[in-house]
C-alpha cells in the first residue's frame, strides 16, 4: 500500500475584496427617518468594510437592531445585487414573507425584485435581486446547484435558533465559500444571530480554520422589570388572560405582548380578550372592525382542524397549497381530498351520548372569575408608585393574533397603526421572540413554555410537546418590553421553576432529532461522509454509525460497499423515495411499499397515527404487565376493535386504524370531543393525526409521481387480504424489531412457565421482554411478532422490559422483507430452482436463520 500523500497545508482563503459601487435607492422620508433610529445604521460603514474584506462574517446583535431589514439593503447599495442575487434564509416562513415585504417597501422596489420563496409559495421572478427564503428552500437549491452560482451573498439569519437546516447550511457553506473563491467568483457568507452565544460557529476549527470576524451591534435597550409569579399554574392560558385584564385595567399606556405556545392557544385567548373588551369604533372605522370580527369568527372555525404551531418545513397550510397547486399543477387538483371514510363502517356500538357543552360554559366562567378577582387583589402587578388607571374607565383593547400559519396580510396588522384610543395587545407564539419585532410593546406576559417536536430515541417517533423554554428564550421575550421605554415582563411561573427547570440555552435541534432521518437526507444530497461533515454541533458519532446500519437494513442504503473507493454505501432508489416523506425513514419505507393493492390510504393512516405520540390514553396499565386486562376501562373496547380474523393478527395497529376511522366519523357528526373522551383517545393527537394524513397524502400526490393515491378513494376497513399485506408492510418497516415468543414447552417449572407466559425474545437482546398489557394480542400471543417500541421499567430493584404496538408476522416473510438480517446456511437443490419470467430472476429454496440469535426459519425462497 503506497504511503498516503501528505496533505498540503491550506493557505488562507483569498480575501476577495469586493469593489464597492454605489447603487442608489430611493426611500421615502418616512422610511428614512425610521431607519435612522435603528442601531445598525450607525455601524453601516464598519459592517460593510468587514464584509467587503472577509469571505465570512458573523453579525450578532439584539433583536430589533435592524439586522434583517437593513443588511440586505447595505449590500444592495454596495453593488452586491448587480450581477447576482442576495439570498437571505430564515428558519421561519413568517419571517421570510414579512421581511421581504418590509424590505421591498423600505427600498421602494416592487415585490418582483425583493421577493420570497417558501415551500409551495413565493413571488420570485427573473428580476429578483434580494431573495428571502426558508433555510429548507436553500438546502434544496444546493442539491441542484452546489456552488449556489446565482448568489453573490448568502445571509443565514436567526442562526441562534439552531434549526437543523441552518446548521447544515453553515456546514455546507463553510466549504462552498472557499470553492467559489478559488474559482474567482467570490461568495460572501454572513451568519446573523440574535444572541452573543456564537462560539459554536467561531471556535469550531473544523468548521472554519480561521475564525471569522464577529461584529456586534448594540441596541438601545431600556430596563425591563421582571415579575415572577408565586405559583406556576398549569392553565397558563387562563392565567395569561387574567394577567392581561389586570395590566389593561390598571397600568398606563403601552402595548401588551403575550407569549403562548400554539395557534390554538393564540386564537382561544384572542377570542376571550375580544369578547371581554369589545371595540366600539367611531363610525369611520366600522368597516375595519367588521372585518376583524368576521376574521375572529373564521379563526374560531379554524381551531378544530389546526393545533400545531410552527411546523417550519414539515407542515404547511392546506389553503396555500391548494391555491398553489391550482396555479401550477392542475392535474393534481382532484386528488387533494383525503380519502372519504365510509361512515357506517367505523361506527362503533354504544357511543351515542349527547354532545357536551362544557367547554363553552367553562370559558364564560373563567371570564367572570377573572373580572372579580381583578377587583380583589391589586398588588399583584408589583407596580407600587406607578400611576394606574381607574378600573372603571375601560380603554378599548386592540387584540391581534400572531403565529406562523396566519396569512401575511393578517400578520402585517401588527405593524399598522393602532386605532386611536386603543391599547395594542398581540397574542403570539414564539414567532415574536426574535424573528419579528412588534412596535410599541411595554408589557410582556410570558407563559414560559413552547411547543417543540420531541423525538423518541427508541422509536424515532416524534410528538409535539409543551416544554419550558430556556433562560435565554425567557430573557429574549422579556427584552421585547424594553424597546420604547422602561418595561415590565410578567412571567407566569415562579423564580424557582425558572432556576430549576429552565435550561440555559435550548439544545441545537440537530442533537435532538434522530439521525437516520438527517443522514438519509444528507446522503441524498450527495454528502457521502456524514461522519466527517463539519456540523456546528455534531450529533453523536456512534449514533451516526448506528443510523447507517439501520438505513442499510431498511434498504435505503446499498448493502455492499463499492470496491473501488472507500466511500460508504450508496443511497438506493428506495432510499431516494423514502427521503421525500416527512416522517421517520422506517415509516417512509412503509409508504413507499404500499402503492400496490390500494394500501396507501391505510398506510397513510397508520403512519400518521404511529408518528403522533400517545394517541391512546392508557390508564393504570403502565406500571406492570400483571394488571389484569380490564383494569383499563378502554381495554375491552379496543380489543373489540381488532377482534376478527386477519384484523386480530394485525394487532395493535388495527386499533389505531379504527380509531382514526371512527374519530373521523364522530368528527363528521360534530361529536369528536365526546367520542375521544368515551374511547380514551387524545383529541389533540387525533387532530394532529388528521393533519399529518393530509400532509402525507399531498406529499404522495405531489412528489412521488409513480405512486398515486387515486382519486378520492373510500377508506373502508381493510379486507382480510389487505390486512395481511399491511402486516407485511409493517414488517418491512420494522425489520429490526422482530421478536419471538419464549418457548414454554421446554420449561419444566410451573411457576417459571407462568412467569414467562407473555415473554418474548427480541432479536439481539439477552433479556426477555414482556408483551404489554395494553396489547390486543395478549390472548393470542403469536409466535412471531414485530413491535413498535421496546422500553424498560424500574420495578423495585430490578428492571423489566416491555414491548408494545404488536403485530403478528409469519416467519417465512422474513427472507423476503428483511433479507439482510437473514443468514443463509444452505441453498437447496430440491425443490428445484425456479425461473420467474416477470422479474427475470431465479429463485432457490434456502435453509436460513434470522438475526444474531440464529432463529431457525422455515424453508423459504430467495
Ligand atoms: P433584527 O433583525 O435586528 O431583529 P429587524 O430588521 O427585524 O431587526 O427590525 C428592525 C425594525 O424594523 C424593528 O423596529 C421593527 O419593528 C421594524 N419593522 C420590521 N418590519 C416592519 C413592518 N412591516 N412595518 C413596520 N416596521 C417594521
Ligand atoms: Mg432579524
Amino acid at each position: 500500500k503506497p504511503p498516503k500523500e501528505k496533505r498540503k497545508p491550506e493557505s488562507a482563503p483569498p480575501a476577495c475584496i469586493h469593489q464597492t459601487v454605489y447603487v442608489p435607492v430611493h426611500r421615502s422620508t418616512e422610511v428614512q427617518e425610521a431607519r435612522l433610529r435603528l442601531p445598525i445604521l450607525a455601524e453601516e460603514q464598519q459592517v460593510m468594510e468587514t464584509i467587503n474584506e472577509n469571505p465570512i462574517v458573523i453579525v450578532a446583535g439584539e433583536t430589533g437592531s435592524g439586522k434583517t431589514t437593513q443588511l440586505p439593503q447595505f449590500l444592495y447599495e454596495a453593488g452586491y445585487a448587480q450581477h447576482k442575487m442576495i439570498g437571505v434564509t430564515e428558519p421561519r416562513r413568517v419571517a421570510a414573507i414579512a421581511m421581504s415585504k418590509r424590505v421591498a417597501h423600505e427600498m421602494n422596489l416592487p415585490e418582483s425584485e425583493v421577493s420570497y420563496l417558501i415551500r409551495f409559495e413565493g413571488n420570485v421572478t427573473p428580476a429578483t435581486r434580494i431573495k428571502f427564503m426558508t433555510d429548507g428552500v436553500l438546502l434544496k437549491e444546493i442539491e441542484t446547484d452546489f456552488l449556489l452560482s446565482k448568489y453573490s451573498v448568502i445571509i443565514l439569519d436567526e442562526a441562534h435558533e439552531r434549526s437543523v437546516y441552518t446548521d447544515i447550511l453553515v456546514g455546507l457553506l463553510s466549504r462552498i465559500v472557499p470553492l467559489r473563491n478559488k474559482r474567482g467568483q467570490p461568495l460572501k457568507l454572513i451568519i446573523m444571530s440574535a444572541t452573543l452565544r456564537v462560539t459554536d460557529f467561531t471556535e469550531n476549527t473544523r468548521l472554519f480554520k480561521i475564525p471569522p470576524p464577529l461584529l456586534k451591534v448594540e441596541a438601545r435597550q431600556f430596563p425591563v422589570t421582571i415579575h415572577f409569579q408565586k405559583r406556576t399554574p398549569d392553565d397558563y392560558v387562563a392565567e395569561a388572560y387574567r394577567k392581561t385584564l389586570k395590566i389593561h385595567n390598571q397600568l398606563p399606556e403601552g402595548g401588551i405582548l403575550i407569549f403562548v405556545t400554539g395557534q390554538q392557544e393564540v386564537n382561544q385567548l384572542v377570542r376571550k380578550l375580544r369578547r371581554t373588551f369589545p371595540y366600539h369604533p367611531p363610525a369611520k372605522d366600522v368597516a375595519e372592525v367588521d372585518k376583524v370580527s368576521q376574521e375572529a369568527k373564521e379563526e374560531t372555525k379554524d381551531d378544530a382542524a389546526e393545533t400545531v404551531e410552527d411546523p417550519k418545513e414539515l407542515e404547511f397550510d392546506m389553503k396555500r397549497v391548494i391555491r398553489n397547486i391550482r396555479k401550477s399543477k392542475k392535474k393534481f387538483l382532484a386528488q387533494i381530498a383525503l380519502p372519504k371514510i365510509n361512515l357506517d363502517d367505523y361506527k362503533l356500538p354504544g357511543d351515542d351520548t349527547e354532545a357536551d357543552m362544557h367547554e363553552q360554559e367553562d370559558d364564560a366562567d373563567n371570564e367572570r372569575e377573572g373580572l372579580e378577582e381583578d377587583q380583589e387583589d391589586d398588588d399583584e402587578l408589583g407596580l407600587e408608585g406607578e400611576s394606574g388607571m381607574a378600573s372603571g374607565q375601560r380603554q378599548p383593547l386592540w387584540v391581534l393574533p400572531l403565529y406562523s400559519l396566519l396569512s401575511s396580510e393578517k400578520q402585517n396588522r401588527i405593524f399598522q397603526p393602532v386605532p386611536e384610543g386603543c391599547r395594542l395587545c398581540v397574542v403570539s407564539t414564539n414567532v415574536a421572540e426574535t424573528s419579528l419585532t412588534i412596535p410599541h410593546i411595554k408589557y410582556v406576559v410570558d407563559c414560559g413554555r413552547q411547543k417543540t417536536r420531541l423525538y423518541d430515541k427508541l422509536t424515532g417517533v416524534s410528538a409535539f410537546v409543551v416544554t419550558y423554554t430556556s433562560k435565554a428564550s425567557a430573557d429574549q421575550r422579556a427584552g421585547r418590553a424594553g424597546r420604547i421605554s422602561a418595561g415590565h415582563c410578567y412571567r407566569l411561573y415562579s423564580s424557582a421553576v425558572y432556576n430549576d427547570c429552565f435550561e440555559d440555552f435550548s439544545q441545537p435541534d440537530i442533537q435532538k432529532k434522530p439521525v437516520e432521518d438527517l443522514m438519509l437526507q444528507m446522503r441524498c444530497m450527495g454528502i457521502d461522509r456524514v461522519v466527517h461533515f463539519p456540523f456546528p454541533s455534531p450529533p453523536d458519532q456512534v449514533q451516526l454509525q448506528a443510523a447507517e446500519q439501520r438505513l442499510t437494513v431498511l434498504g435505503a442504503l446499498e448493502a455492499t460497499k463499492s470496491e473501488k473507493t472507500d466511500l460508504p454505501p450508496a443511497v438506493t432508489r428506495l432510499g431516494q423515495v423514502i427521503s421525500r416523506f416527512p416522517v421517520a425513514p422506517r415509516f417512509g419505507k412503509m409508504l413507499a411499499l404500499s402503492h400496490q393493492q390500494n394500501l396507501l390510504p391505510y398506510t397513510v393512516c397508520l403512519v400518521a397515527a404511529l408518528s403522533v405520540q400517545e394517541v391512546l390514553i392508557e390508564t393504570g396499565v403502565q406500571r406492570d404487565e400483571d394488571v389484569a386486562p380490564g383494569a383499563n376501562r378502554f381495554h375491552r373496547k379496543r380489543q373489540s376493535w381488532a377482534a376478527s380474523g386477519n384484523y386480530q393478527l394485525l394487532g395493535d395497529p388495527m386499533v389505531l386504524l379504527r380509531a382514526v376511522g371512527a374519530a373521523e366519523y364522530a368528527g363528521s357528526q360534530g361529536r369528536l370531543s365526546e367520542f375521544c373522551a368515551t374511547n380514551g383517545l387524545r383529541q389533540k393527537a387525533m387532530s394532529e393525526v388528521r393533519k399529518l394524513r393530509v400532509q402525507l397524502t399531498n406529499e404522495i400526490n405531489l412528489n412521488v409521481s409513480d405512486v398515486e393515491l387515486g382519486v378520492d378513494p373510500e377508506l373502508k376497513p381493510p379486507t382480510d387480504a389487505q390486512a395481511r399485506f399491511l402486516r407485511q408492510i409493517l414488517l418491512a418497516g420494522m425489520g429490526d424489531r422482530v421478536a419471538r415468543k419464549v418457548p414454554l414447552a421446554d420449561i419444566a417449572d410451573k411457576e417459571e412457565r407462568r412467569r414467562l407466559k407473555y415473554a418474548y425474545h427480541c432479536a439481539d437482546m439477552e433479556e426477555p421482554a414482556f408483551l404489554h398489557v395494553s396489547s390486543v394480542l395478549r390472548q393470542k400471543t403469536p409466535e412471531w411478532v414485530v413491535y413498535q417500541e421496546v422500553y424498560e421499567l424500574q420495578n423495585g430493584d430490578s428492571t423489566k422490559m416491555f414491548i408494545r404496538g404488536i403485530t403478528a408476522i409469519e416467519p417465512e416473510w422474513l427472507l423476503l422483507y428483511v433479507p439482510l438480517l437473514c443468514n443463509i446456511r444452505e441453498v437447496r437443490e430440491d425443490p428445484a430452482p425456479r425461473f420467474d419470467e416477470a422479474s427475470g430472476k431465479i429463485y432457490c429454496h434456502v435453509d436460513a436463520t434470522f438475526g444474531k440469535s440464529s432463529w431457525e426459519l422455515p424453508l423459504g425462497e430467495v
